[in-house]
């Protein structure tokens, strides 16, 4: 194994305005996405056995893929669920505690419409059949904005909140927004947090910090041929000409 991907999605329902096409994915495109992976060979993997990977060693299997959906929004339960279970796949959301069973408030730009954040009784019920949750703060701030103090208390409440609700211990997590300073990092680490996934691109492998993993942004309307140069290439922007600037770029590299 000598990389593996995580994807990370938001919405999985039709867009409501223009601005929402980049980050819903309609069911019936999502469950295509999730075919297409299966289809070329693709592994899906939990976010335990990554952490493991990087904790104790234990190769992934190749072509690994970890599905990732920040912010927890209701529609993970309603549209995305029954397809998880219907392929077998797990999944891991990362989930800003002080917006559960709330709407998308954080997200205050009127391009985007008012959507509800899931329960925690369906939060529950996703964690009965496998999905995994992890922590995304309580307030979905900007981290790099905040003294150490505070984003100490929007990760320790968070982890937390998760805990006590599912039982058991919540070890992941993901930057709101991919922000994140040093500092942060070390913070994260700190609060006990065994990896964490930024909003930075490409694959990741042995020498990736497990708390800066690097994800894949699949675009709500990403036709699959996109999101296989997606995943060949480890990029999040996807073209007709991305292949012939890609190895041409490396020709001259070679060259130069
Ligand atoms: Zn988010």
């Amino acid at each position: 194994m000598s990389r593996f991907i995580i994807l990370m999605y938001h919405m999985i329902s039709e867009p409501q305005t223009a601005a929402e096409v980049r980050f819903a994915c309609p069911p019936k495109q999502f469950e295509k996405h999730l075919q297409l992976l299966l289809k070329k060979g693709y592994t899906p993997v939990s976010i335990n056995q990554v952490s493991n990977y990087y904790t104790q060693n234990i190769p992934l299997p190749d072509k690994a893929v970890l599905i990732t959906l920040d912010d927890g929004f209701e529609d993970n339960y309603l549209n995305a669920l029954p397809i998880f279970q219907r392929y077998h796949i797990p999944a891991l959301i990362y989930l800003a505690t002080g917006l559960i069973g709330k709407t998308n408030q954080w997200m205050t730009s009127p391009t985007f419409s008012e959507r509800k954040i899931l329960s925690w009784s369906q939060i529950k019920e996703m964690a009965d059949y496998g999905i995994e949750f992890g922590s995304h703060t309580v307030s979905h701030p900007r981290l790099n904005e905040l003294g150490d103090e505070k984003v100490e208390q929007e990760l320790t409440v968070s982890k937390q909140t998760i805990e006590e609700h599912l039982g058991k211990e919540c070890a992941h997590f993901a930057y709101p927004y991919g922000l994140l300073t040093e500092s942060t990092r070390d913070l994260v680490k700190n609060t006990g947090f065994k990896t964490a996934c930024s909003t930075r691109s490409g694959f990741n492998n042995a020498e990736r910090d497990p708390l800066i993993l690097h994800r894949i942004e699949v675009y709500g309307n990403d036709p699959t041929w996109k999101l296989n140069q997606k995943i060949n290439f480890g990029t999040n922007e996807a073209s007709l000409l991305f292949p012939l600037q890609y190895y041409a770029n490396r020709l001259l590299t070679r060259l130069g």
